[in-house]
């Protein structure tokens, strides 16, 4: 077996209100990992490439343009998760932000523990991200998915799921932790031409909760984004 040496975790922090950046610093320096903070978009633009880095908390209101556009740019050379904290608590401008290839994003104000449970997530992610780590077997609850034999039990029992909840199930278990707005899973699944019939993903998000979770009505694993989309959580 090969030894590695233990990789320093780095995370960006982009955020242009000092007192904010500083905290944010303290927290997440505390939490273990090595924290480079940026106060612009060209800042932070010139750290990631400067240095690998494994998370990025990344403000969207910066002095010198739109967070929207850096999230569009990285995206074109970079799958680095983004986490992005915004001051607008429009249901629009979280569904741009994804759209655009965030991960995910807190609302200011925010907890500090809530933003370190979050970037837990994504770096366990890019970890996934960065072994290429597509495990054919997943647990989550008492469910085990198989991807392999496409096979799926609950407690040991076999449950039967039509090809496109099986479909759907797949995706989001592809991309746990993440938020996937309603756009983005029905362009998947059933193509652009149904972008707007955020009804069909409600239908076959309740059958796939009625079939996996142990309380339907309080899910522990597909969980709701308010009018924006979902979340699909492993733990
Ligand atoms: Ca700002």
């Amino acid at each position: 077996m090969i030894d590695k040496p233990i990789e320093t975790v780095r995370i960006l922090v982009v955020e242009d209100q000092i007192d904010i950046a500083q905290f944010i610093e303290k927290a997440l320096q505390h939490a273990g990992w090595q924290v480079t903070v940026s106060h612009s978009m060209t800042q932070a633009q010139i750290e990631l490439k400067r240095q690998t880095t494994q998370t990025m908390v990344l403000d969207l209101g910066l002095p010198d343009g739109d967070g929207l556009d850096l999230i569009a740019n990285i995206r074109t050379w970079s799958q680095t998760p983004i986490i992005v904290l915004s001051a607008r608590d429009q249901e629009s401008d979280k569904i741009k932000a994804l759209d655009a290839g965030a991960d995910d994003y807190l609302t200011k104000p925010f907890s500090i523990n809530e933003l370190l449970a979050r970037v837990r997530t994504q770096l366990r992610r890019w970890a996934q991200i960065d072994k290429g780590d597509d495990a054919p077997v997943v647990q989550f609850g008492s469910v085990v998915l198989d991807r392999q034999q496409q096979r799926i039990t609950r407690d040991g029992a076999v449950v039967h799921l039509t090809q496109i909840e099986y479909q759907l199930l797949c995706h989001l278990v592809a991309h746990a932790g993440q938020v996937l707005t309603h756009q983005q899973l029905l362009k998947y699944i059933w193509g652009q031409s149904y972008a707007e019939n955020a009804h069909y993903l409600r239908i076959y998000m309740s059958h796939l909760r009625k079939k996996l979770e142990r309380n339907p009505t309080q899910p522990e694993h597909f969980l709701t984004e308010t009018g924006v989309g979902y979340r699909f959580v492993l733990e």
